[in-house]
């Protein structure tokens, strides 16, 4: 292990970009392989946003030995303290919101407004996540024997391990470092390698905000380096994971071996009905934000509009029309609608669904081509790109595409539209646009999905709210809300005896 560093950044100069340590028992240090990556602008790879530290197991295993140390003390203090660092910590992060959006713009290419969007996130998390230091009720139930009291506490896990995307990269470490340290757990974080910067300004005001040593840990690396041993280390008790479902299957198994709570948030694949009835004009904007926002890369995008035939072309046309009008490039220009892929790797992803689209028969109404002249030279830009005349079936209706790339689906009616909605393998999120109040509720009802909308896009979670999905988006717990709670504290059922005599439970029946 290098040398213990008493700054978080080694400042750059003009060709030389800041350097970022890892943060381990509350010492700032450089990873013990020696080794770094850069993190580079998507809208510009000539930008370097920084060197971050690539870590290896050594790191890891130093983190969670941190973490365990510091879990004895941090366990017992209150909770209502623990929530007043919390709450501090969003007060910071409500001032430090500019810059941290335009950071994150420039790791990761969404637009500022959407950045911005991103640490508010993380703002109300920390805003809820403080209340509950004084709620994490319980249970207090009559006991079925005389002169006994029995209720159940909520207990932290120990050590959890958190290994997140690139997408959100405050908000989503925010949704589980928060509930884990209100909850009395301790932390040890690995963020997605095209976007540390982000998660790095996270974690730095949770110390800066009064967080103990140790408590909170933040290793920097690529997955199968740095994720994967905290899979296998005896003394992680959660694992908390975003991200792909091919990884996430992988986290899944290898967390399940050593009997670690386990929460895994995947991928989607989000279906947006618009019925004859619907107010087309909310549809058309919904469903242009819901498809293009952050370029597509959401979770929760609106990737198959499936549309009764009664509007299917007029709602189709107009869509098109509004999708080439979107203006593409670099996020931290206000005037620009949506910014660039995240990496050369998820733009030639997109580009290949557009060619399995095609080859697949579905009609290209628009875009599909990468956009690489003048001030999109040096970035991973695509255009807008609407498929039409989609068959449910096809690949680009079924499998995950990840961009700004979406399908229109034509359908009959009510019952062939959330048949259709629902044949697929995900079940994140799912939207409805119709003004029938019956279809709406049989639509809240059918739809197998974690997030339902009636009349807006399959975007917009709010914090307090269960955040998660069905099938191959997730294994059944939520994040968001008390739904993290949950996940980070373990039950104890506690009984206290006060009749002086031995009470056998389901024996002895009192009169
Ligand atoms: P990814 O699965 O490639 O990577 C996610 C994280 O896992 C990264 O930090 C990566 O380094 C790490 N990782 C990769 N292989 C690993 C391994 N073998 N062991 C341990 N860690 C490993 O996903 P991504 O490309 O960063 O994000 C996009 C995906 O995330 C999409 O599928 C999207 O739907 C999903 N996502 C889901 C939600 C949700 O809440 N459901 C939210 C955002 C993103």
């Amino acid at each position: 292990m290098a040398d213990t560093l008493t700054s978080p950044v080694l400042a750059g100069t003009s060709n030389r970009p800041n350097i970022y340590h890892n943060f381990i028992d509350g010492e700032w240090v450089e990873a013990s392989t020696g080794e770094t990556f850069e993190n580079r602008n998507p809208a510009d790879t000539r930008d370097v946003v920084g060197i971050f530290q690539r870590s290896a197991k050594a790191d890891v295993d130093q983190a969670i030995d941190a973490a365990r140390q510091a879990f004895l003390k941090w366990r017992l203090v209150p909770a209502p303290r623990r929530a007043e660092i919390i709450y501090t910590a969003a007060e910071m992060l409500a001032e430090r919101k500019e810059d941290y959006a335009r950071d994150m713009t420039r790791e990761m290419g969404k637009v500022l407004k959407e950045t911005r969007g991103d640490v508010q996130e993380a703002v109300d998390t920390a805003y809820y996540m403080a209340g509950e230091g004084r709620r994490m009720f319980g249970p207090t139930t009559p006991s079925e024997l005389p002169n006994k009291f029995a209720m159940a506490v909520r207990h932290p896990l120990g050590v959890c391990a958190m290994i997140t995307p690139w997408n959100f990269p405050i908000a989503i470490p925010s949704w589980k470092l928060l509930p884990a340290l209100v909850c009395g757990n301790t932390c040890v974080i690995k963020p997605a390698q095209d976007t540390p910067l982000s998660t790095f300004n996270l974690v730095r005001t949770l110390v800066d905000a009064g967080v103990p040593k140790g408590v909170v840990n933040i290793v920097t690396g690529f997955g199968s380096e740095t994720g994967a041993p905290m899979l296998e280390h005896p003394e992680v008790r959660a694992v908390s994971f975003t991200g792909s479902s091919a990884v996430g299957r992988t986290i899944g198994t290898t967390s399940a071996k050593s009997f670690k709570h386990c929460s895994l948030e995947l991928g989607g694949k989000n279906p947006m009905i618009v019925l004859d009835d619907a107010n087309l004009e909310l549809a058309l904007e919904g469903a242009l934000w819901g498809a293009f926002g952050t370029t597509g890369q959401r979770c929760t995008a609106t990737s198959r509009i499936i549309v009764q035939k009664g509007v299917y072309h007029k709602f189709v046309h107009s869509l098109v029309d509004r999708a080439r009008k979107l203006r593409v490039g670099n996020g931290l220009d206000e005037s620009i609608d949506m910014g660039p892929a995240v990496n050369e790797k998820q733009l030639q992803t997109d580009l290949e669904y557009v060619e399995i689209g095609k080859q697949e028969g579905a009609k290209l109404a628009c875009g599909g081509n990468r956009l690489e002249k003048g001030d999109h030279a040096h970035g991973w830009f695509m255009e807008p790109t609407v498929f039409m005349d989609v068959n449910p079936k096809m690949r680009i209706a079924q499998e995950e595409i990840f961009g700004p790339v979406v399908s229109v689906i034509p359908c009959e009616n009510f019952e062939d539209a959330i048949q259709i909605a629902n044949n697929i393998e995900y079940g994140l999120s799912s939207a409805i646009y119709t003004r029938d109040v019956n279809k709406a509720f049989s639509a809240m009802r059918d739809l197998y999905a974690g997030i339902t909308y009636i009349n807006a896009p399959t975007i917009g979670a709010e914090v307090h709210l269960p955040f998660g999905g069905v099938k191959a988006t997730g294994n059944g717990h939520r994040e968001g809300g008390i739904g993290a709670i949950d996940f980070y504290t373990e039950w104890k059922s506690v009984y206290v005896d006060y009749s002086d005599r031995l009470q056998r439970a389901q024996i002895d029946r009192p009169e």
